[in-house]
């Protein structure tokens, strides 16, 4: 038997220093291209053309595309960086609040999810008064999320979608005001239904809602 298939083959272009979104600070990263193989016995032998390219930070492994190298912290990466941190927390606050109700375990997972993405840790006491703060004047979930929009590859986009799947789902439920929330996300960050789809579909196959990162 003949076993034949494809693969993608990622190889390293370049590496040097970054300012990894992230991180929030100076990295080392790998730039990386991604080319299909054409493979038999599992080895691959004919290579049948670029499938992408990415920027790979070597601290929290995150990965981002090419045009992050061109952030220079001189330029501006801590306005990149604290724009994400807003889009983040804003996004999963309208999240908590799209049904209407905010329980006990949706104010943890909101803390959790923007302190784990954020590098400015909030306290619960600070997360409640942005709550309210955000209640009183509650911006369209694209406010933030649009401006952070351009910077973010599939994966970027992935993240926050797992995210606010996460806080939807923090109460046990996920309901129909809350799915249309993470519509408008999708599209406000020009994410493919299909694959808003293929993220819906995944969850729904687990227990629990996942927001790693790998
Ligand atoms: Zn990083």
């Amino acid at each position: 038997m003949i076993i034949f298939g494809t693969r993608g083959v990622k190889t390293t272009m370049d590496q040097g220093d970054f300012t990894c979104p992230q991180c929030a600070n100076n990295q080392a990263y790998k730039h990386k291209k991604v080319t299909n193989f054409f493979t038999l016995y599992f080895i691959p032998l004919i290579p049948l053309g670029k499938a992408g390219e990415f920027v790979e930070c070597q601290a929290c492994k995150g990965t981002f595309v090419p045009r992050v190298l061109e952030y220079k912290p001189e330029l501006g990466a801590n306005e990149f960086q604290s724009v994400y941190e807003q889009a983040m927390r804003h996004s999963m606050v309208l999240m908590m609040l799209a049904d209407g109700e905010i329980d006990d375990n949706e104010l943890d997972v909101v803390l959790q999810i923007i302190n784990k993405f954020g590098h400015n840790d909030m306290t619960m006491d600070q997360l409640q008064a942005y709550v309210s703060k955000v209640q009183s004047n509650p911006e369209p979930i694209g406010t933030y999320l649009k401006k952070v929009t351009p910077s973010l590859n599939e994966h970027g986009k992935e993240v926050i979608i797992k995210c606010g799947l996460a806080v939807a789902g923090a109460d046990g439920h996920i309901d129909d005001s809350e799915i249309a929330m993470i519509k408008e996300m999708a599209q406000t960050m020009e994410m493919s239904s299909s694959h808003l789809k293929g993220i819906m579909a995944d969850l729904m196959k687990k227990e629990e809602p996942s927001f790693s990162d790998n």
